[in-house]
């Protein structure tokens, strides 16, 4: 398959989200196989590319959805994701998220607090339902990734404590509005290491058989996501290890496993195109200025994340470039030392592996419009999003304006 990138761009104007369906079709795959034999979920977690093509393509797959607010849940409601195929999780969820979540008859909420805990029953009680629930442990194992984007240890604010995880499923099991069906734990994103995953799930199926000695009875083994994918040159976990892995730490336990990957199934699969505005050199320091921004991809920014960055179809030989864009931030970049061949207006740059936590972290800083996005599937382009106008950011604004 053969694509005109640059004819892309022409159409629908940079910069640009691109979006190979056919790949995502091949990470679902991979990843449904390794779990052959077995009960599984693979539910998406819908806040990695949240396009709602997105979300419908990995549906029709057979996917659920992983949701962290009530928005993510209609959007997979929206998409076509079966109702009973999606979990609720988030470290804090409103009354009304609540309210929704049970009324639309969800597969679980995903709780981290007692006070959560507390907060669900209250609202079930007054629907006069019964909610299901799982409680996310915090196992407190380094995931050994990036501080923002570890959540497994004590330190961070996410999920409870094994003690605390027991007496909350003792305490669901009597209530009358509480049905506790799930146990989860997520401990960070970008892994790309077996082994804390490993004793994490074991620590959590050891909670899982304690609770069968009290006759809890769990169905639902939810492993998070996490799953580290290639940016440059990162050794990653193979589905089959994967899968090996968590079907060794529960051993003996009948349940159905649940698994939560967001940036495995989109991240390589997205492209982001940006066009050059111009060159510029400060004293020794050579920049190539494009038309996207931070405001389009933040990782950069905010992680220091790494993407590979090259020129498309421009010979020449290259020299290191900072590749930054036009918003008022010194932060504003997308590669440092970029090898780039001499670029000039126009020319056009990928900057690779951007289809997870790419779109769905945009912003309209600097009044800059949302780009638009594009998916690719057997051959064919489809826009899956328009590019946004200008009068779409002052929508919510105008009719206060006083003047
Ligand atoms: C963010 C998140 C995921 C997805 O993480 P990836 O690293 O993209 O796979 C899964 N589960 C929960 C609870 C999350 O918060």
């Amino acid at each position: 398959m053969k694509i005109d990138f640059k004819a892309l761009v022409e159409k629908y104007d940079s910069p640009l989200y691109v979006y190979d369906f056919d790949y995502i079709t091949h990470r679902y795959s991979a990843l449904k196989e390794a779990f052959a034999g077995k009960k599984s979920l693979i539910n998406y977690a819908v806040k990695a590319n949240s396009n709602l093509s997105v979300i419908a393509h990995l549906a029709k797959l057979g996917a659920g959805a992983d949701c962290v607010s009530i928005g993510e849940v209609r959007r997979a409601l929206d998409a076509g994701v079966d109702k009973y195929k999606i979990i609720f999780s988030g470290v804090g969820k409103r009354d009304d998220e609540i309210e929704e979540a049970l009324q639309r008859d969800i597969l679980m909420l995903n709780l981290e607090s007692e006070a959560e805990m507390k907060r669900v029953e209250m609202v079930a009680k007054k629907l006069g339902k019964e909610a299901r629930i799982s409680i996310r442990v915090n196992p407190n194992i380094d995931p050994q990734t990036h501080p923002y984007i570890s959540t497994g240890l004590h330190e961070n604010k996410f999920g409870v404590e094994i003690d605390m995880a027991k007496r909350m499923y003792i305490y669901a099991k009597k209530s009358e509005h509480l049905n506790p069906v799930g146990i989860h734990f997520h401990i960070g994103s970008q892994l790309t290491n077996l082994e804390p995953i490993k004793e994490a799930a074991a620590i959590v199926a050891d909670l899982v058989r304690s609770l069968g000695a009290l006759d809890i009875d769990i169905k639902f083994f939810d492993v998070g996501g996490g799953i580290g994918v290639v940016y440059d040159d990162e050794k990653t976990i193979a589905p089959e290890a994967y899968t090996e892995a968590i079907f060794e730490a529960t051993k003996g336990l009948d349940v159905t496993i649940l698994c939560e990957p967001g940036r495995y199934m989109v991240a390589n699969a997205g492209a982001f195109f940006t066009r050059v505005l111009y060159e510029k050199q400060n004293g020794e320091k050579r920049f190539v200025i494009v038309d996207g921004g931070m405001n389009d991809l933040i990782r950069p920014s905010l992680y220091n994340a790494y993407h590979k960055i090259e020129a498309v179809g421009v010979e020449g030989e290259k020299s290191p470039a900072d590749v930054v864009g036009p918003v008022c931030e010194s932060g504003d970049f997308f590669g440092k030392d970029v090898p780039l061949p001499p670029l000039k207006h126009n020319d056009l740059l990928v900057v690779h592996s951007a289809g997870a936590y790419g779109f769905t972290m945009a912003s309209n800083y600097n009044t800059r419009p949302k780009p638009a996005e594009v998916a690719i599937e057997e051959g064919k382009e489809r826009l899956i999003r328009r590019r946004e106008t200008y009068e779409d950011q002052i929508a919510l604004e105008k009719e206060y304006l006083q003047r």
